[in-house]
């Protein structure tokens, strides 16, 4: 059954027994604890959207791997087509709903490097990963992402550091599968995943070899520990005060290996250093076109709220919010446009899968991930310092200040003041809260920073061919 329900999904976590730490207690079982709850909340979401009847054709697939259904998450998108329907549910679901969560992504990258380790070395990797890919998406099952590594001295490689564990590293093989040791940063909602799925995040030199490894290993295999940072928003939710942070939200790991042994059949990669710059390329390729859809999202997103509040304080016909509006939707634009672009550009791989063009997505996203969290203080300009300095929510449920609240927090007749201070409200969530810096750090650092898109263009740019074309215009040989 390769569409499951939000029920099953939260089932399925229940017999899981990782080892998590969180907020100075450990735990280990992340249901109905409220850490967990916006985590476990925002997959169920996409549980819930694959199962509502008007998304069936967006959301739900036939998988030629499995013969069967399958969902949004665990789809292997084989064509150009594909690949766009893709980018245009991000688009739709995360100027909605915030995140799409789109780690899917993933899968592709390993499926094309392993693809290319078989056919060169006769090994089994690609068949491995179609047997997990198999069961993935039989199950309908989810699975962390690792593979920023904590990385110590950014200047030396892995072999370099001076602790060998900064990257996370075979430290044995055995006839029945490897053993690795070290850590993978900032592992998103890790503990209310069903897998952890680990891959390189560096190009390797064949000195860094032991690092060079792929896998995938249920979330509570013996070894693994996840230090977990809360959700930016409250524990309890408050709705009223914080209406996104109160029901989506992503706790982050440290999430720590310890001699974990790895069977050969969840093993993807073991010491092939020369494919990891294939892989990092086409890591970059997906991630940055994915990140380019969805900046571009959040961007539509702010834009409305930014209607809206000008609206609520009658400013809305001035020239400058009219020219500030404009400005977001327009950075957006150019996110969406090299999103598509990089479609457009994708480029068939021989293991079956499109690979999107590194040079526009990296390009699309170095442009607007920077003004995203400049349209955020936009965001605060057009509705005033209420949003840092209003009444909290405590004070509009009490019956004595209520009225006052009522009585001067008046913006525009027409526009109630319970929906001005909820507009005000949701502005404080992207501007001024826990969240609005979680927002911020996503479009600044997840996926990369915006130095690596700046080194992705420039490496993929052919400048001799430009240089050559100037020297003809002006005669010179
Ligand atoms: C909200 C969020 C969610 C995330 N989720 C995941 C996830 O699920 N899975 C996952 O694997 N990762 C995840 N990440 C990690 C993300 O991919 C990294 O944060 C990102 O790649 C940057 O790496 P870093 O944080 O180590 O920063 P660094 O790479 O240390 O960058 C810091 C600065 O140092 C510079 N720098 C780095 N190396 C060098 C060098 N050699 N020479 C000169 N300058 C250098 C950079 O350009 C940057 O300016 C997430 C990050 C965020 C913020």
């Amino acid at each position: 059954m390769g569409v499951k329900t939000r029920v099953q999904y939260i089932e399925s976590l229940k017999t899981a027994k990782p080892d998590v730490y969180i907020a100075g207690e450990y735990v280990q079982n992340v249901v109905n604890n409220p850490f967990f709850r916006t985590s476990i909340n925002h997959l169920g979401m996409g549980y819930d959207w694959a199962n509502m009847a008007e998304n069936e054709s967006e959301l739900t697939f036939h998988s030629p791997l499995i013969e069967e259904k399958v969902s949004f998450w665990t789809h292997l998108r084989q064509s150009t087509a594909e690949l766009k329907q893709m980018v245009e549910t991000i688009k739709r679901f995360s100027a909605q709903h915030v995140c799409t969560m789109c780690m899917g992504i993933g899968l592709c990258v390993i499926w094309a490097t392993t693809y290319e380790i078989d056919q060169d070395k006769g090994t089994e990797y690609h068949k491995r990963f179609k047997n997990f890919y198999k069961k993935i998406q039989k199950d309908d099952l989810r699975f962390a992402l690792g593979v920023m590594d904590p990385k110590g001295d950014r200047s030396l490689s892995p072999s370099q550091q001076e602790d060998p564990d900064m990257y996370l590293r075979i430290v044995k093989q055995l006839k029945d599968g490897i053993v690795v040791n070290g850590a993978k940063m900032h592992t998103t909602s890790a503990p209310c995943m069903h897998y952890f799925l680990a891959t390189p995040c560096r190009v390797l030199s064949e000195k860094d070899k032991e690092y060079a490894v792929s896998f995938a290993v249920p979330i509570d295999t013996d070894g693994i520990t996840f230090i977990t940072r809360p959700a930016a928003g409250p524990v309890k939710g408050k709705e009223f005060e914080s209406p996104v942070s109160s029901k989506i939200g992503f706790v982050e790991c440290l999430s720590v290996f310890d001699n974990v042994f790895i069977p050969w059949e969840n093993v993807f990669m073991c010491g092939e250093w020369n494919y990891t710059e294939n892989l990092i390329k086409y890591f970059s390729s997906y991630v940055r076109m994915a990140k380019c859809t969805c900046v571009s999202a959040r961007t539509d997103l702010i834009t409305g709220i930014a209607a809206l509040a000008a609206k609520s304080n009658g400013i809305e016909k001035a020239s400058h919010v009219k020219h500030k509006l404009n400005d977001m939707i327009i950075s957006s634009n150019i996110g969406w446009g090299c999103a598509l672009g990089s479609v457009y550009e994708s480029r068939m791989h021989p293991s079956g899968i499109p690979i999107p063009d590194i040079s526009i997505s990296n390009s699309g996203l170095y442009q607007t991930r920077l003004r995203f969290v400049e349209f955020l203080g936009t965001l605060q300009e057009l509705a005033g310092g209420i949003v840092t300095t209003m009444p909290i929510e405590n004070e509009y449920v009490n019956e004595k200040t209520k009225p006052l609240m009522e009585k001067y927090l008046k913006g525009k007749e027409g526009v109630s003041v319970e929906d001005r201070i909820k507009i005000m409200y949701l502005i404080q969530e992207f501007t001024a809260s826990n969240f609005s810096g979680y927002l911020m750090s996503s479009a600044i650092c997840a996926g990369g920073t915006p130095e690596t898109n700046r080194v992705e263009v420039f490496r993929n740019y052919d400048l001799k061919e430009m240089v050559k074309y100037a020297k003809a215009l002006c005669n010179i040989d």
